[in-house]
């Protein structure tokens, strides 16, 4: 692909030179201007992101204005103005906007003074101007900033300052701010807000024809609470009709419509919705619709061909907007995030800007069928367009606020060219998040806005064609970004995923596992012979009528078989080179990506997991495997060399300490039983593995993986059972390790049965619960939260141990935010998991229902409720949310989808951390805020394993969060950690005296 978009770049060199100049006097006239570039750029010259006032101002901008209370306000200003040297910051900008912000801050940080702590900083601000001015004053400058960027707060105020301001040619695209919708109502009041402004639009409207008209941008986003590619049956039911009324409307001003581009996953989605909206009979004759295709996309091109073949069939124009695309930071992390063989967007900046062109080529020949929209602020981007396009049959887009002195220039120079403004509508407070990401997309050092403010950098390396920066196919891709499956290498191969999102992709996993219907039949396995016994059936928790397989439990003496077989083996393993265990889990990762569909229909069949779950569950098993195999290279390889006197070799080595017995939870029945058994094994034990009761057939399974990928039959054995057959393994005299995740009471009493052995003492590693808790203070922003509430207390039916269990969140805030947290659970469909749309399975069996039912039953009489969804029958449980006078309410663990909230004052913050404390356990914590301060006391006070900030907290990842927690909730060593390993093994240190036998030869050799 790179190839054919570098030959097809170049222009000849009297073209090449026009396109210099145009692009040179633009440059130009933006270095000259007073205002430079317009707000934005101002911002960066000032304060650049690289700077620490920068990145403090920018997250100052972001959340102030939604804060209500003075204590946090306060709090949140000394926490960023500490950050900074405000006080030094001399303005190089005449710009009102920068001055005013400067001057704000200025004014507030003069009376820091150096040296100081920012927590004596409020103290001395409050003394000299009181705390309220301070406030006022930053806000004030906040509120400024959001003016420049904003065309107004209502669509009345915005057209009103457009009518002011509009010269001939100048059009604009009105945007309604805010954040995607999480809720119903969110997507009602988006949409009724879409529909007034279209109204409002409309009614200013003049004579002139399209494309010579206003228009509006809508983000399918703010139109459905869950406008996610699983979600698709939903999305064309519910948005689809909201969107051709809106585009209905539009059409009845003859207005410009587009619906704006976002995140990559959402595209094969968003397509269908535009295509079908499209094709709308009611939509015929009028040529405003249109939509936004960006440039950084892989697929751009055949984006472009898809709607043009969709305008041609329908023999309707277009309207398309070409942009690079503003998530790209997203969509890296995203696809490393998920394993996708991938990126689905370019790595290289000038792949961008080489594939625009090449999009830019392509939307002008398909004129008139398709109106380009050419939005950019790059000056040589502008003028390569217009070496392409000549002046007419296009127009130019740019966003409030940015490239004004570039456009001036423009209309200066070329006075029929046409160009439209996207114009930000809404309240400050929304637009603060708007401006923050246009503020990191154009501060990075590769945007041409940061660039171009930046005198030092000479215009003839703004200049630079893409083609040359590029050089040749090979050079596409970004060096030091790695491709998503090698993010860890060398030292290991991250595990493959999908993208929901590729809808070819997800049919032909959904495919596979359908297929996978084969049932289990469960044995124990000693020695890899399969024991006779009764055989149970195993229903699914999906369908409890549904026998998916059956087991053998294995009786008393089985385990004792196993337990003696495994100690016969063991010295042999553990002599087995580290590189030959460390092959066989390697060996065993890539089987379990090839069977991956088998696994995830086992997961669902058996433990009742959606589709995402499960396929995690199988990643994660890979990771383990993987992991441990390269930390086992690093550990059990050679000995580690020790320093000491001349004359002596000291060498410290780990072996293994000799049976291992591995007891796991239905809950990963297979990423945990592997991740146990496979420490254990790299460690150099044998191993007995008993799975939990629900889940024995994954388990079966995934011991003859790894039978199959050379562990020999002798050092790995099975043994399924209950709660009886793993207390009579503990117990056996001849194990020399147990390791164990589940309920901190089972854990407690293998612990006793331990202690209570003569002989060697037996080391115990347990991982087992948590009463995790979430803080949420009135910085963070209610929809990020309510996202990672979500997920954090619902995801797999709250069945983890990570799950969240107890929110704490600022009064202040408390009702906006529970609010939003409970309609964003009502979207949450529940059912049969193995319809890809469902996010919400059953859960694990009828016991857990049963407790989880009557645990409901009391909130329901004690506590406030905020939500009770409803669940199909079976083994399904909806999610509660339910609101406590006190943490202390909640005494144990709750093993569903039961998230109990509990308010706090800003004030007492220490209450909080003290009941987190109380609770015993420590395992996962998460906190919302953007006061670092109140961040870093938050982490320092609470002993807890997992702590995540401003994202969700379950998920941990193999060898990047490694997991566990302390106290009630386990012993540690974290498993997926770098000191896990070492806990299944006895050390060694050998002492060879070189000097015994004839001296110390290299002593008396060494020279000067
Ligand atoms: C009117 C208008 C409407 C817009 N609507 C949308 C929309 O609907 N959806 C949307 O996503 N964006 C939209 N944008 C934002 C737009 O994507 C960015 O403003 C634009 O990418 C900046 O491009 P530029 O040519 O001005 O700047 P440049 O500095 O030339 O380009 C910056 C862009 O390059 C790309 N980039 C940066 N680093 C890399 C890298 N390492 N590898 C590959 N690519 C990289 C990114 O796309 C980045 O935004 C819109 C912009 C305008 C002006």
């Amino acid at each position: 692909m790179a190839g054919a978009l570098l030959e097809a770049a170049r222009f000849d060199a009297a073209r090449e030179r026009k396109i210099d100049r145009t692009a040179t006097r633009l440059i130009e006239a933006i270095r000259k201007s007073d205002d430079r570039l317009g707000g934005v750029e101002d911002m960066l010259r000032e304060f650049a992101l690289t700077t620490k006032e920068g990145l403090a101002l920018m997250v100052l901008a972001e959340a102030l204005l939604r804060v209500p209370d003075a204590p946090t306000a306060d709090q949140f200003i000394e926490d960023k103005l500490g950050e900074g040297d405000f006080i030094h910051h001399e303005t190089k900008s005449s710009a009102f906007l920068v001055n005013a912000s400067a001057w704000a801050l200025g004014v507030s940080a003069r009376v820091i003074q150096p040296g100081e702590t920012p927590q004596g900083t409020i103290g001395r601000l409050a003394k000299r101007l009181g705390a309220p001015a301070v406030r006022a004053a930053t806000r004030q400058a906040m509120r400024l900033m959001g003016s420049h960027f904003v065309l107004g707060e209502t669509i009345e105020s915005a057209l009103a300052r457009a009518q002011s301001r509009a010269p001939t040619g100048n059009r604009y695209s009105f945007d309604m701010l805010g954040e995607g919708a999480r809720t119903a109502a969110d997507a009602e009041r988006y949409f009724n807000a879409y529909q007034s402004a279209i109204a409002a639009i409309g009614r200013t409207v003049d004579g002139c024809p399209l494309p010579d008209r206003p228009g509006i941008s809508v983000k399918l986003s703010a139109l459905h609470p869950r406008f996610e590619a699983i979600s698709h049956a939903r999305v064309m039911n519910e948005l689809l009709p909201k969107l051709i009324e809106l585009a209905r409307s539009a059409k009845n001003f003859d207005l410009n419509f587009t619906v704006d581009a976002e995140e990559a996953d959402r595209l094969e989605l968003s397509l269908d919705v535009i295509a079908a909206a499209f094709a709308d009979p009611s939509l015929g004759g009028w040529d405003g619709f249109g939509l936004a295709i960006q440039a950084y996309q892989k697929r751009a091109a055949d984006v472009i061909d898809y709607i043009d073949a969709l305008a041609r069939t329908l023999d309707r124009r277009m309207m398309v907007r070409l942009v690079k695309g503003a998530y790209w930071d997203t969509e890296i992390k995203r696809a490393q995030e998920r394993g996708l063989d991938g990126y689905p967007v370019f790595t290289r900046k000038a792949m961008t800007d080489l594939n625009y062109i090449a999009c830019v080529r392509k939307l002008l020949a398909l004129r008139p069928r398709i109106f380009p929209q050419f939005a950019t602020h790059n000056a040589l981007t502008v003028a390569t367009v217009l070496e392409l396009a000549g002046e007419a049959g296009f127009e130019f887009q740019r966003l409030h606020g940015m490239g004004e002195a570039l456009y001036e220039q423009l209309s200066e120079d070329r006075p029929r060219l046409a160009y439209r403004t996207y114009a930000p509508v809404g309240s400050h407070r929304d637009l603060l998040a708007y401006l923050v990401r246009r503020l990191l997309e154009n501060g990075a050092n590769s945007s041409f806005v940061a660039l171009a403010a930046d005198d030092a950098v000479p215009v003839a390396s703004l200049l630079r064609r893409p083609a040359d920066i590029i050089g040749s196919g090979e050079k596409a891709a970004h060096p030091n970004i790695p491709l998503p499956r090698d993010l860890f290498l060398p030292q290991r191969k991250n595990s493959r995923g999908i993208e929901f999102g590729d809808r070819r992709a997800l049919g032909k996993l959904v495919a596979a596992v359908a297929a996978e219907t084969r049932p289990v039949a469960a044995t124990p396995l000693i020695d890899g012979v399969a024991a006779s016994g009764t055989e149970r059936q195993l229903f699914s928790p999906i369908d409890t009528t549904r026998a998916v397989g059956s087991v053998v439990e294995a009786s008393p003496a089985q385990a004792d078989a196993a337990i003696a077989a495994a100690g016969s083996a063991f010295w042999r393993w553990s002599m087995t080179a580290a590189e030959t265990r460390a092959a066989a889990l390697e060996k065993a990762a890539h089987l379990l990506e090839s069977r991956a569909a088998r696994f995830i229909a086992l997961l669902q069949s058996e433990g009742g997991k959606t589709l995402d779950d499960a396929l995690s569950e199988v990643r994660e098993a890979t990771d383990f495997c993987r992991y441990y195999a390269a930390q086992g290279r690093k550990l059990f390889d050679e000995g580690e060399a020790m320093p000491g006197p001349t004359g002596e070799s000291n060498a410290l080595y780990l072996r293994g300490r000799g049976v291992f017995v591995a007891i796991s939870p239905w809950n990963f029945p297979l990423a945990i039983f592997l991740g146990q058994v496979t420490a254990a094994l790299m460690a150099g034990n044998s191993v007995v593995a008993k799975p939990a009761e629900q889940t024995p057939l994954i388990a079966f399974e995934a011991i003859k993986l790894l039978h199959e990928a050379g562990v020999p039959t002798s050092v790995l054995h099975l043994v399924p059972g209950d709660g009886t057959i793993g207390a009579a393994l503990v117990a056996h005299p001849q194990v020399a390790g147990v390791v164990f995740t589940g309920s901190t009471e089972v854990a407690q009493s293998i612990n006793r049965t331990l202690a209570a052995k003569a002989g060697p003492i037996v080391p115990l590693i347990a991982e087992t619960g948590g009463i995790n808790a979430m803080i949420a203070d009135a910085t963070a922003l209610p929809e990020q939260v309510a996202d990672d509430v979500v997920t954090s207390a619902f995801r797999s039916a709250g069945q983890r141990c990570s799950a969240l269990r107890l929110l704490f969140v600022q009064d202040d805030v408390a009702d906006r935010m529970i609010e939003m947290i409970a309609g964003a659970a009502r979207e949450l469909k529940i059912g049969d998991p193995r319809d890809v749309a469902t996010h919400i399975g059953p859960v694990i069996d009828r016991e857990a229902k049963a407790r989880l039912d009557q645990h409901i039953a009391r909130m329901k009489k004690e506590a406030r409720v905020h939500f009770a969804g409803t669940a199909p029958a079976g083994n399904y449980v909806a999610p509660h949310i339910f609101e406590l006078a006190s943490a202390g309410e909640l005494t144990e663990e709750v093993f569903g989808p039961v998230l109990h909230v509990v308010r706090y004052s800003a004030e007492r913050l220490d209450r909080v951390l003290r009941s987190i404390g109380n609770t015993g356990y420590g395992l996962t914590l998460g906190i919302h805020s953007r006061i670092d301060d109140m961040i870093e006391a938050v982490i320092e006070h609470l002993e807890v394993g997992n702590v995540y900030v401003n994202r969700n907290m379950i998920g941990a990842v193999v060898g990047v969060q490694p997991f566990g927690g302390h106290g009630l909730s386990g012993t540690g060593p974290k498993a997926g950690g770098p000191h896990y390993l070492a806990r299944f093994a006895t050390e060694q240190t050998v002492t060879i005296n070189t000097a015994a036998a004839g001296g110390n030869a290299a002593l008396l050799s060494g020279e000067e």
